[in-house]
């Protein structure tokens, strides 16, 4: 499948400019224990500095906080969607926030409980992203997990009708995000300040969905994972993981990465 992706998008880039939207958590970087152990290699920094030099429209989308993603990836002239798109960076540097002061009230006020409610659990890590609350059991047994997360989606239930946040049931995380924004919002958000350009999606999880959806007539969709193949999805593509992602990226584009001097890309920040 990777080859014949780099195929169609080649083949596509030949006609028009490709605009390639890339989630972070488990498509650019493997998921790992905790968010901050998911830090990306060399190898991928210096293949987003090469899309880049060749101008190509780059976005990074996730439900991580614009700060976050920024620490990750102090990259300049692409697009940080953080937050599901709650607080977006575009490439000239201006940021834009987009506020639900009830939604926040209702996230604290989650945020509390759950706190309360996992302290006496070892693993269960707890997430404030503002307009996102994550709570990661990925350190945790099936076996564990069970109760404590049916006694939270129990809750959530009698919540649901009156709440301005939703529940989505990602990979070994609950997120409560805020209604309005998702990562299909994100896309057509950015997507318009590119006209004429054939959007391209990479992403591996529940709240890449959205993504998929609004792309699926539109665009080049594909799923980062290939364990879950029974899972439904909006994406047209599958591949396997992080790596396979880089490969299609580094085929894009086409440089020999060892040549490449990344140091205007990083601002001399990053330390190698
Ligand atoms: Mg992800």
């Amino acid at each position: 499948m990777k080859e014949c992706l780099v195929r169609l998008l080649c083949r596509h880039r030949h006609k028009k400019k490709l605009f390639l939207f890339l989630d972070y958590d488990g498509t650019l970087v493997p998921i790992a224990a905790t968010p901050q152990m998911a830090r990306p290699s060399d190898q991928v920094k210096q293949i987003l500095y090469c899309l880049i030099w060749q101008k190509i429209p780059l976005a990074i989308v996730s439900g991580r906080t614009l700060q976050d993603l920024e620490s990750m990836l102090p990259l300049r002239g692409i697009y940080l969607a953080g937050g599901h798109g709650g607080e977006i960076r575009f490439p000239d540097g201006t940021v834009t926030f987009f506020r639900n002061r009830r939604a926040e009230k209702e996230i604290d006020r989650l945020f509390s409980w759950l706190e309360r409610l996992t302290e006496t659990h070892r693993g269960f890590l707890l997430e404030h992203k503002g307009t996102s609350l994550a709570l990661h059991f990925r350190q945790v047994s099936d076996a564990r997990s069970f109760q404590l997360i049916k006694q939270v989606k129990d809750a959530w239930r009698k919540e649901v009708e009156s709440s301005e946040l939703e529940l989505l049931e990602g990979r070994k995380v609950l997120e409560f995000r805020v209604k309005s924004l998702n990562k299909g919002n994100v896309v057509k958000l950015l997507w318009a300040q590119c006209p004429g350009t054939i959007p391209v999606y990479f992403g591996d999880d529940t709240t890449d969905e959205d993504a998929f959806r609004y792309l699926r007539d539109r665009g080049i969709t594909v799923l980062v994972n290939h364990k879950e193949k029974t899972a439904p999805t909006a994406a047209r593509y599958r591949v396997k993981g992080p790596e396979e992602v880089l490969y299609i990226l580094s085929r894009l584009a086409g440089k020999d990465l060892a040549t490449i001097d990344k140091s205007d890309a990083f601002g001399g920040k990053e330390e190698h």
